[in-house]
């Protein structure tokens, strides 16, 4: 019997994993971590529910933390691969790793230094040497190709539109001489996104396990190059700095496409844009490695090189970048974290807010507690590194850059599937997003739904679909 094992992102949307076993054999769909709350967090230290390894295989649907960060941890309980991924999700991968390890350093050292941890000494889930075993062990897969894993599984990867490298996993299950087709979604992008293309439509599929991060939301239709050229020439007028805090991967390289863009229709004339962060810097250049990933090459960007360009300077040492606090606007400032929660942002915000003329524009979600959301929500005085910080700079949100397709791009992803699929689960969305969709998908398209807690298993049916449905265990 096959069976489909749900051990996270279920009613949540972080810490994607899925055990699929058939034919004697098992993998994992996705390792990721569990992110947000402490509650959620600390079930990144939780044994796993099953021998890794004992499992044959991973399949990894794109770099994203809360789809890779268990990874590491899994190989020093014991897996040993492969763990499959697509070629530009590996180049990815080593550097959000290698990051979340010295993150995961940082804060392990703080808390034992400060005596903050019931746990002594604390320790970080994974450290750099986990990452580089970890890293020997994935195996790249292009999209469109087939891929057997044993003779129980083979795949195939499907554009999902989400980042760089983001791909839907469409699986086929063998078990005596019957077959089952399972597609996992991954994170499903956006229609006519900024940089990204288009999700390939979702097959036809037995079982379909779907993301649901905004399955209750409508994204607002607002256009994005028209906010971005206001709050720049606003700035210029003032003769300010517009800082910009971004995601090093994805969000960085979107941000300096469309400004690139405005410069290049002629709607701005050119000016300084500083990208500082060395992981945004190594990320655009994987992202120049696969020109025909993206809906634009960056390589060719108003026909010169985006990274080599005439007003794109790259700011990687840490004298780079406090040689930025004495520059003048006009100017651009790109760095992380998206939200404010470390980096070098924290030092050009302690430099620039105090000052009128400056802008800060956030360009994402920003999650409660974080000081993005604070200056959101219009305070006056922030406190970075100890000090306090008045804030006098404007604070601007642009709007449309979502990742993560809303519920009707959800409903658009499935339109392609015209043959009843025998159930659709639907996952990575905090309940009420999840349970929105899946009454939308039985009302739009009568399909079966079901919305998994953690740890539900279910048995899958093999062969012609006419049998029973599925089995809750
Ligand atoms: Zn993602």
């Amino acid at each position: 019997m096959a069976r489909l094992t749900f051990l996270g992102a279920a009613r949540t949307v972080t810490g994607s994993q899925y055990l699929l076993e058939a034919g004697g054999r098992r993998i994992l769909v996705d390792s990721g971590m569990f992110q947000g709350e402490k509650e959620l967090r600390q079930r990144n230290w939780a044994e796993p529910a099953f021998d890794p390894a004992r499992v044959d295989a991973m399949v990894l649907t794109h770099t994203h933390l809360d789809h890779i960060g268990r990874v590491p941890r899994l190989v020093k309980q014991g897996f040993r691969g492969p763990a499959y991924c697509t070629p530009p999700t590996k180049d990815l991968a080593e550097i959000l790793l290698l990051d979340a390890a010295h993150l995961q350093a940082e804060d392990a050292g703080y808390l034992n230094r400060k005596g903050l941890t019931k746990h002594a000494p604390a320790l970080p889930l994974f450290d750099e040497a986990d990452v580089r075993e970890a890293m020997a062990l994935l195996r790249p897969v292009p999209l469109g190709r087939p891929q057997p894993v044993n003779h129980a599984f083979s795949f195939t990867y499907r554009d999902a539109g989400h980042l760089l490298g983001a791909a839907s996993a469409d699986l086929t299950l063998r078990e005596d001489g019957r077959e089952a087709r399972v597609l996992f979604s991954g994170d499903v992008g956006r229609f006519d996104a900024v940089l990204t293309k288009d999700p390939v439509l979702a097959p036809e599929a037995d079982y379909l396990i779907v993301e649901s991060t905004y399955g209750n939301r409508t994204h607002p239709q607002v256009p994005i190059l028209d906010q971005l050229e206001g709050v720049l020439k606003k700035t210029f007028a003032r003769g300010g700095v517009l800082l910009i805090p971004a995601f090093a991967v994805g969000r960085a390289q979107q941000m300096v496409y469309l400004m690139d863009e405005l410069v290049t229709e002629g709607r701005i004339r050119a000016f300084p844009i500083h990208i500082d962060s060395p992981m945004a810097i190594d990320a655009t250049r994987i992202y120049a490695s696969y020109p025909e990933a993206s809906r634009v090459s960056l390589n060719n960007i108003g026909g010169r090189s985006l990274l080599h360009g005439k007003w794109v300077h790259l700011h990687r040492t840490r004298a780079e970048s406090e040689a930025l606090n004495a520059m003048r606007g006009p100017a651009v400032i790109v760095s992380s974290s998206g939200m404010l929660s470390g980096g070098r942002i924290l030092h050009h915000c302690r430099q620039r807010l105090p000052h009128p003329e400056n802008t800060l524009l956030i360009t994402g979600y920003q999650a409660a507690g974080t000081l993005g959301r604070a200056l959101l929500d219009g305070v006056h005085v922030v406190r970075i590194h100890k000090g306090d910080v008045p804030v006098l700079a404007e604070v601007r949100d642009l709007k449309g850059l979502s990742g993560h397709a809303d519920a009707g791009e959800m409903m658009r992803w499935l339109s392609a599937v015209r043959k009843t699929p025998r159930l659709v689960f639907v996952t990575h969305g905090e309940a009420e997003a999840a349970e929105a969709l899946a009454s939308r998908i039985a009302r739009e398209r009568g399909f079966a739904t079901r919305v998994p807690a953690l740890g539900d298993a279910f048995d899958l049916a093999l062969g012609e679909r006419d049998g029973p449905g599925p089995e809750v265990l």
